[in-house]
C-alpha cells in the first residue's frame, strides 16, 4: 500500500521535529513500499506510525444493556462503555478497565463481535467491539457521565458523534437477531 503519513495523520500527530535529536524532520519515501514517513536527516530516526486502538462493549445484565450518558447530553444520546486501549494493554483488558471506571460494574464472558477501522480526531483507529455479561459491582456515575442499565426493548439512542458505539451496537443487534432466527 502506498500512503503518505501527512495525508492520514491528525493535526495532533503532524510531527515536525525529531524526538531524539530535535532536528527538523523530512518526509521521505520508504524504499520498499513507497510509504512516505517523517524521517530525521540527522540521526536517521524514522517514524513508523501505528493505528490507534479502541475497544467498546455491550454489557448485558438480564434483558438490559449498560449505556452511558455523556455529561453534555444527560437527557438524550448515549454511548457504550469503552475507550482507548492503553499502551501494553489488550482490547479485552481495556473494556474491563473502562467499564469499571465508567460504570462501576465488573464484566465477564467477553466475546468479540466486530472490529473496524475509523478515522477520527485521533487519526486512524482500529476498534474492537465486544459483548459481555455484568458479573458484579454497583452502578455509579463515572467520568463519562451517568450510566444506566436499559432494557433491550427500549434502547437509548446512540449519540451521532459516537461512531464507534453506534457500529458496535449495530453489530450486537444484528448478531442477536440472526441468532434468534436460527
Ligand atoms: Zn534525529
Amino acid at each position: 500500500m502506498t500512503s503518505n503519513y501527512r495525508d492520514i495523520a491528525p493535526d495532533m500527530a503532524q510531527y515536525a521535529f525529531c524526538p531524539k535529536c530535535t532536528a527538523p524532520l523530512e518526509d521521505r519515501a520508504d524504499d520498499v513500499n513507497a510509504c512516505v514517513r517523517p524521517t530525521c536527516p540527522s540521526c536517521g530516526w524514522i517514524y513508523y506510525p501505528s493505528n490507534g486502538m479502541g475497544a467498546l462493549v455491550v454489557a448485558e445484565s438480564g434483558n438490559s444493556i449498560v449505556v452511558i450518558y455523556p455529561p453534555d447530553a444527560a437527557d438524550a444520546d448515549a454511548a457504550l462503555p469503552g475507550g482507548i486501549v492503553e499502551y501494553g494493554e489488550t482490547p479485552e483488558q481495556c473494556v474491563v478497565r473502562e467499564t469499571k471506571e465508567e460504570t462501576g460494574l465488573d464484566i465477564t464472558d467477553l466475546e468479540e463481535i466486530c472490529r473496524f477501522l475509523s478515522h477520527g480526531p485521533f487519526g486512524p483507529m482500529l476498534h474492537f467491539g465486544f459483548r459481555a455479561r455484568v458479573a458484579g459491582g454497583v452502578l455509579v456515575e463515572g467520568d463519562e457521565g451517568p450510566a444506566s442499565s436499559t432494557p433491550r426493548s427500549s434502547l437509548a439512542t446512540i449519540a451521532a458523534d459516537r461512531e464507534g458505539s453506534r457500529r458496535v451496537l449495530d453489530a450486537y443487534l444484528h448478531k442477536a437477531s440472526s441468532c434468534s432466527a436460527s
